[in-house]
C-alpha cells in the first residue's frame, strides 16, 4: 500500500492506494475517531458489486452502516436526488458524529461529498472511488457538487474528505470505455507536470491496457501525488490549480454542445488536449513532434483523437467555451504547454486561431 498526504493544514488527509483496501475499509476508519453510525452512498451498479463487501467491512470493525443507493449515471447528480438522500440520512438517524462513505465513481463522489458538506452543516466524509477517473481526479482536491439544468457543477463546495481509499482491484469490473476515459486524465498529469511519467505511460501501454494492478497502483499514486502537490499550493484555484484544466476548455465545450450524452468526460478531454497541444505549437513553440506523441498516445489507448464537426457546431463550440468558467475579461484563457511536462496557465487565445484549430480536429491523422 502507498500513501499520499494532501497537506491542507488542519484539514490534511491521507489517500491510501493499493489492492484490498475495500475489504480493510472498516479497520482504516477505526483510526479516524469517527462516530459509530455511517451511511454508505453508492450507485445502483457499484452497490450491487461492492456494497456488501464495504458494508461487512464496516460492520465487523464495529460501525453501524446503512446503504443508500442512487440510480447510476450523471442524471442523478441533481438537487432533487440530494433532497431524497437528506431525508434518508435523517430517517436513518445519521447525526453529527456519523460519517458518509462515498462508494462509486465521480458522480457518487460529487453527490455524496456535497451531502457530507451540507447535511447538519457538515459531517465527516470518506471517499472510496471506484473508477480510474475518480481515483486520479475527483477524489483529490475537495470539489463536491451537483448539476443544474443550466450547467454542470454549478452548485457545490470545497469539502475535504477525512480519508480516501483507492483500491485498484475494483477496475476489474469497470467497463472498458470508462477505464480508457480515465486514462485521458492520467496522461494529462504527464503533460502538465511530469515528463518521465508521460514516458513511463508510453512505454507501458500494453500492461496498462491489461489493467496490471501493480502498475496501476504506481500510476494512481503518482497522479494523486501530483494533484495533491498542486492542490496543496492552491486549494481554491486562484492560480496554479488551473493547470489541471489542460485540455478542458475545449473538452467541456464538446461535452456541452453534445448535451453531455455523446462523450464521456475523458473522451472529450482527449480531443481537448490534442487541440491544446496544437494551440501550444502555434503560440508557445511547443514542438510539433510532441504534438504527434500526444496524439499517438491517445490513439494507442483507444481514445478519440478527432471529431467531425459541421460548421454550425464549430460556432456552437466556440460559444459554449465563451460561457465556460475560464473566460476572463472577454478572452478565453487556456493552459498551454512549452514541452511535455511543462505548462503555463492564463494564456489568452484569439478567437480566429481557436476556430482554425477546431477546424483541424475533424481530420484524422492531421497534426
Ligand atoms: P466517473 O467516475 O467517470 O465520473 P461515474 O460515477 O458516472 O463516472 O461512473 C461511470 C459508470 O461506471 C457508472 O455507470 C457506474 O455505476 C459504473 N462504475 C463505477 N465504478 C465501477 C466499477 N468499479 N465496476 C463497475 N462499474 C462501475
Ligand atoms: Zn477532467
Amino acid at each position: 500500500m502507498q500513501n499520499v498526504r494532501v497537506e491542507l493544514g488542519s484539514r490534511t488527509y491521507r489517500i491510501a492506494i493499493g489492492p484490498s483496501l475495500i475489504a480493510n475499509l472498516g479497520v482504516e476508519c477505526k483510526n479516524l475517531n469517527l462516530g459509530q453510525k455511517c451511511a454508505i452512498v453508492s450507485d445502483s451498479n457499484v452497490s450491487l458489486i461492492y456494497g456488501e463487501t464495504v458494508f461487512k467491512s464496516l460492520k465487523s470493525a464495529g460501525f453501524d452502516p446503512v446503504l443508500i443507493t442512487i440510480p447510476a449515471g450523471e442524471i442523478s447528480k441533481n438537487l432533487s436526488e440530494v433532497q431524497s438522500c437528506y431525508e434518508l440520512l435523517a430517517h436513518h438517524r445519521v447525526e453529527r458524529k456519523s460519517f458518509i462513505v462515498a462508494l462509486g465513481g465521480g458522480v457518487v463522489g460529487d453527490l455524496a461529498g456535497f451531502l457530507a458538506a451540507t447535511y447538519l452543516r457538515g459531517v465527516p466524509l470518506v471517499q472510496v472511488p471506484t473508477t480510474l477517473l475518480a481515483q486520479v481526479d475527483s477524489s483529490v482536491g475537495g470539489k463536491v457538487g451537483v448539476n443544474l439544468k443550466a450547467g454542470k457543477n454549478l452548485v457545490g463546495a470545497f469539502y475535504q474528505p477525512r480519508y480516501v481509499a483507492c483500491d485498484q482491484s475494483v477496475f476489474a469490473t469497470l467497463p472498458d470505455r470508462e477505464y480508457k476515459a480515465g486514462l485521458a486524465e492520467v496522461i494529462k498529469y504527464g503533460i502538465i507536470y511530469d515528463r518521465s511519467f508521460f514516458v513511463k505511460i508510453e512505454q507501458n501501454i500494453e500492461l496498462l491496457l491489461k489493467r496490471d494492478p501493480v502498475l496501476l497502483s504506481e500510476i494512481v499514486a503518482r497522479c494523486c501525488q501530483i494533484k495533491a502537490e498542486i492542490v496543496g499550493q492552491d486549494e481554491t484555484e486562484t492560480g496554479l490549480r488551473a493547470i489541471l484544466n489542460f485540455g478542458h476548455t475545449i473538452g467541456h465545450g464538446l461535452e456541452a454542445i453534445s448535451g453531455y450524452g455523446q462523450w464521456l468526460h475523458g473522451e472529450a478531454i482527449s480531443i481537448g488536449q490534442i487541440a491544446a497541444a496544437r494551440l501550444s505549437a502555434r503560440l508557445l513553440g511547443f514542438p510539433q513532434i510532441e504534438v504527434d506523441r500526444i496524439r499517438s498516445l491517445f490513439s494507442r489507448v483507444g481514445l478519440p483523437t478527432h471529431i467531425a464537426l459541421p460548421a454550425s457546431d464549430r460556432r456552437r463550440l466556440l460559444d459554449a467555451m465563451n460561457v465556460d468558467k475560464k473566460v476572463v475579461a472577454g478572452e478565453i484563457k487556456f493552459v498551454l504547454a512549452r514541452t511535455i511536462g511543462t505548462v503555463e496557465f492564463g494564456h489568452g487565445v484569439p478567437e480566429d486561431l481557436l476556430m482554425e484549430i477546431i477546424e483541424t480536429l475533424h481530420e484524422q491523422g492531421l497534426n
